[in-house]
């Protein structure tokens, strides 16, 4: 049977979980929530880039939702914010900082 999983954080920790979670299971559904603009983008060549080697600050962005879909089929939602977790219900709060809407997304 399918597992569901919902992912808070779509950066090195969120996004390897992610990727790891496709791996071990073909079929799961898998949702990544990251309430900043990008997915995987590389924080340890933020240095390079406020230094100025790095020129473009597009350069540091590894992957995009695009992407995640299509390699891996992981729904990636940038722009929305996980407010809070309901553990009883197993269900997440979030709000998409693009339209304002705020939804529930259960984990059955
Ligand atoms: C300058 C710099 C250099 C580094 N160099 C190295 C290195 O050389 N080697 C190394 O191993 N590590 C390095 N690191 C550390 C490495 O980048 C971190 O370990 C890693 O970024 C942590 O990943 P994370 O996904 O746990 O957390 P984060 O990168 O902090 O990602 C968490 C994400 O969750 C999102 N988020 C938080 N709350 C919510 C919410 N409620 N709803 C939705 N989204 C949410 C945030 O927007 C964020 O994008 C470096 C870090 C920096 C800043």
């Amino acid at each position: 049977m399918s597992k569901k999983y919902l992912i808070v954080g779509g950066v090195a920790g969120g996004a390897s979980a992610a990727a790891r979670l496709r791996r071990l299971g073909e079929d799961d559904q898998i949702i990544m929530f990251e309430k900043g603009p990008n997915v995987s983008f590389s924080n340890c060549c933020l240095p390079y880039h406020l230094s100025g080697q790095i020129k473009k600050a597009e350069d540091l962005v590894l992957m995009d939702p695009a992407k995640f879909s299509g390699q891996y089929n992981i729904d990636a939602r940038v722009n929305n914010e996980v407010l809070s977790i309901d553990r009883e219900n197993k269900a997440l709060q979030v709000k998409d900082l693009v339209s304002g809407e705020v939804y529930i997304r259960h984990l059955s």
